[in-house]
Formats: C-alpha cells, sequence, structure tokens
C-alpha cells in the first residue's frame, strides 16, 4: 500500500477523476442547467431524504425552486458507512465513528425539512398525507424513498440519530464480545461486512454462507468478483459457498448439481446478539456454531407509501400509484423518470424501477435527471434522459483493502482502497449537506 505523500497524490488524482467523471456524465446527459428563478404554483415535494433525495433537494437548492423534503427519521443515513461503525470502536481514530455516519438534515435544510412518515399520496388532489394526518400540496413529487434491509447495513427505525448513533455502538460491542461471527449472505454487503470484521479483529473466526454462485453482486465482472474471494480468504475469512456435487449419472455422463450453502434454520436464530455457540444448520445438512449471527440479505423497496395493504386503505382505486408498480414494490418510470402515467411525478433511486445495480451512486444521477426535468418542463425545454452506463462499483474490504470497477474497468486494490475504504466516502455526503464533519 503506498502511504505518506504517494497515498495523498493517488487520493487526490482519484478524488479529482470521480469529480471529474460526475460532472461529465452530467455534462454527456445535458442537464446542467442553469438557475430557474422560484415560479409561482411550483412547489416541489421530494419523499425520502437518502442519497437521492439530498441529492434532489440540494439540486432544487441551487436552482431556486420552492421544495420541501419529507424524511421520517431526523438525519441523513451515510448507509454505505455502516458496517464500519458495527465493528469500529468510539475510541480508535475519532471520538465516534457511528456519530459520522448520521448528518441531521434540519442545519441544511431549515424549514424545508418536515420530518413525518408518509403514509399516502392523493395524486388527483397532489398532496401527500403524513402520518397524524398533515397534508403537503405539490406541483411535483419526487419519490426517493430507497429500500430497507436488515441491519446493520440499514437502519430501519424511526429513531433520533443520538439513538441511532447509540444502537451501532452497542452492537460494536456484541461484535466484540463475540469469539466467532456467521455472516449470511455473500452479495456485496456480506462481503464487505465479513471483510470489515476480520480487518478489525483479526483473532476471530468470521465465516460467510452464500447461497449464489459467484460473491459480490452479479452485474461486478467476474474477475472482480473473484478478487472479492480473493482478498477475504487472504484476511482469514471462512467461506461456505455453493458447491457442484454429483447427484446421478446417466449412463456413463455423470450428472452434476449446485448444491446451495443457505441457512435452514434463520428464522429460529437470534440476529445481531451475541450467544455463546448458537447452532446453525444448513439446507445441506451442515451444521455449525457461532457466537454471532448477522443477516445480510433481503432488500425491500419502501412502497409503504404507495401500495394498499401498507397505507392502511383496502381499495387500490384510492392509492393511484399502485399501478406502477413492478414485482418488487418499485415504481415503473419511463426515461424520463417520470413515474408512469405522471408527468410530474419521478421516482429516484433505489425505489425506482431501473434495470441497474441499486446504488447510491445511481441515486445521484438520477436526483440531477428527475430536477432537471422539473426544470425543463417549467421552461418548455425538451426533457432529459437517464442513460444507465457501464458498472462502478467499489467494494471496501476493511480501511486497508477493496476491490472494484470502474466504467466497467477493474481497477487495482491500492486505489479502491484509498478512493473509497479509507473514508467510506463520508467526506461527500458531509459536503453535500454543507456540513463539517465531526
Ligand atoms: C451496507 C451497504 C453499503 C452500500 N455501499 C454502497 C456504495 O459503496 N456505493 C453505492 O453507490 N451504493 C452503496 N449501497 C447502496 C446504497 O446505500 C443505496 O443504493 C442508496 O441508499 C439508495 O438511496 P435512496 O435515496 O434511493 O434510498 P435510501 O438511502 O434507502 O433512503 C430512503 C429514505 O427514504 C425514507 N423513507 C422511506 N419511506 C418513507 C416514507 N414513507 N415517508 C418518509 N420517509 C421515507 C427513509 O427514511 C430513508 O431515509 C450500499 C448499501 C448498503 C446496504
Amino acid at each position: 500500500m503506498p502511504s505518506g505523500p504517494a497515498a495523498f497524490l493517488a487520493l487526490f488524482f482519484f478524488r479529482a477523476f470521480l469529480t471529474w467523471c460526475d460532472v461529465r456524465s452530467r455534462l454527456e446527459q445535458g442537464v446542467m442547467g442553469g438557475q430557474v428563478s422560484s415560479v409561482d404554483g411550483v412547489h416541489v415535494v421530494v419523499v425520502g431524504g437518502g442519497f437521492g433525495g439530498i441529492a434532489a433537494a440540494q439540486q432544487l437548492k441551487s436552482r431556486g425552486l420552492d421544495f420541501t423534503l419529507i424524511d421520517m427519521r431526523d438525519a441523513f443515513h451515510h448507509n454505505v458507512a455502516a458496517l464500519r461503525a458495527s465493528v469500529q470502536p468510539g475510541a480508535a481514530v475519532y471520538t465516534c465513528f457511528a456519530q459520522r455516519t448520521f448528518i441531521p438534515y434540519k442545519e441544511t435544510f431549515g424549514e424545508r425539512f418536515v420530518q413525518g412518515q408518509v403514509q399516502r399520496i392523493d395524486t388527483d388532489r397532489q398532496t401527500v398525507v403524513l402520518e397524524g394526518g398533515r397534508e403537503i400540496q405539490y406541483s411535483h413529487l419526487i419519490l426517493c424513498t430507497g429500500t430497507d434491509g436488515a441491519f446493520p447495513g440499514k437502519f430501519n427505525t424511526v429513531a433520533s440519530y443520538q439513538t441511532a448513533v447509540q444502537v451501532y455502538e452497542d452492537f460494536v460491542k456484541q461484535v466484540q464480545a463475540a469469539n466467532s461471527v456467521l455472516v449470511v449472505g455473500g452479495g456485496s454487503t456480506g462481503v464487505e461486512m465479513a471483510a470489515e470484521i476480520k480487518t478489525e479483529y483479526p483473532n476471530k473466526k468470521v465465516v460467510l454462507i452464500h447461497s449464489q454462485i459467484g460473491l459480490a453482486n452479479p452485474e461486478l465482472l467476474p474477475s472482480v468478483r473473484q478478487q472479492a474471494k480473493e482478498v477475504l480468504l487472504e484476511k482469514g475469512v471462512e467461506l461456505l459457498l455453493v458447491s457442484l456435487c454429483l447427484c446421478g449419472r446417466v449412463g456413463v455422463t455423470e450428472l452434476l448439481c449446485v448444491s446451495g450453502q443457505k441457512v435452514s434454520n434463520l428464522s429460529e436464530l437470534q440476529l445481531n446478539v451475541t450467544q455463546k455457540n448458537q447452532e446453525v444448520t444448513t439446507e445441506r445438512g451442515d451444521t455449525l456454531s457461532t457466537d454471532l449471527i448477522i443477516c445480510c440479505t433481503g432488500l425491500k423497496v419502501n412502497s409503504a407509501a404507495y401500495t394498499p395493504a401498507a397505507s392502511g386503505r383496502a381499495t387500490e382505486s384510492r392509492v393511484p400509484l399502485t399501478g406502477c408498480l413492478a414485482d418488487d414494490g418499485a415504481l415503473k418510470v419511463n426515461d424520463h423518470l417520470q413515474v408512469e402515467g405522471f408527468s410530474n411525478i419521478f421516482a429516484v433511486g433505489d425505489c425506482a424501477n431501473v434495470s441497474e445495480p441499486k446504488m447510491a451512486y445511481h441515486a445521484g444521477l438520477h436526483a440531477v435527471v428527475a430536477v432537471s426535468n422539473i426544470a425543463n418542463s417549467l421552461s418548455g425545454k425538451e426533457l432529459t434522459s437517464y442513460h444507465t452506463g457501464n458498472v462502478t462499483m467499489l467494494l471496501a474490504m476493511g480501511h486497508d483493502d477493496g476491490v472494484g470497477q470502474f466504467n466497467g474497468l477493474k481497477l487495482p486494490r491500492c486505489l479502491v482502497a484509498l478512493g473509497k475504504s479509507r473514508g467510506l466516502l463520508l467526506w461527500k455526503s458531509w459536503r453535500e449537506m454543507e456540513q463539517k464533519q465531526p
């Protein structure tokens, strides 16, 4: 690993490169529009203050468009760093790592931020209805409700950010108390989780179990996925992966079948709490004993605000966005990111049914397109289209290593470590929120 001035220079150029590419991709999409001064009757409501929501709100702010940002929590969660916050104790490096992963909305958006859970969207009356009955009218709506998933990758509870920080600090103690940890699910989150634990606590036994062929996101280059596996093995993570086994024979031809490694008694196990020697069984019949089980599977689109069952209204006709939902609850959008059938409603980020990996990076790009299209529609200009580019994805393998690809090209591990793994891009979110990182 380069260190000292070499590391600084490499990091500087990598950041400059990322910034340049970001600006370039916006230019290519023709969306570096100028300021639109506040327009009478225009009020944009942004639902969800994740990566997509804060990017949309900042775009609206810089264009001088009137807006309200709504989130059920009081702080933005930079969940890209949530796994580090689960293993790094407070006394290390900074006073508390978890604290750096939550950024309060009020400081950035003031009265333009409203805390509340959106329960219903009334497209006829152009209002969003919050829990408790408060209604907020919109001329344009940007839905950025994202996804929820298992803790610690996601923090799903509605709680103050001080409580959220405490939850992560308490979880660090659970990890510290365990001699062995089982990480369930070898997608990108599981891979990063296993690497974080083994990097911070090299003496703990860490096992990663995965039911699919190949680790990490399937959209990554096979060589990057292979490299992720190699880094885990180098760090000493034990892998329980899919294997091929003989399941029959026709004449001289052997029939091979894929034998998955999946925990079969997950629902009976207590997750995220250290209990010595919990018995875990796999669908293949193996058993293993571990002190702590962390689940890294199952992201689910937050569609509660626009699905009838969750919004407590039995009839679909009263929930007009129901017809726009894909099977996984994501909102179907056209190339302009307008929700099918609505010219003034946009979906951005994980809740948009765009065929690409669900990533913060993409949520930010979507936000630029959605806000540009609101401005374009107001000034009578042609709408901008969103085009998925080649996959850019960086996996932090602990603070000292990383794998990934940029625009479809595999990156050297040291560059990913410097560009992402070391600081987990926290600086980017604090800069976007115009606040000083503690
Ligand atoms: C552990 C982990 C690491 C990751 N690392 C990376 C990475 O390195 N790079 C990358 O590009 N991507 C990464 N991702 C993916 C990235 O986190 C998501 O793609 C990103 O968060 C999507 O942003 P979003 O704005 O669409 O939604 P979210 O970030 O999920 O935010 C949605 C927001 O909406 C709010 N909300 C939901 N429903 C309502 C409602 N009804 N009323 C009010 N508010 C509501 C929620 O409170 C939340 O704040 C990672 C994901 C995980 C889990």
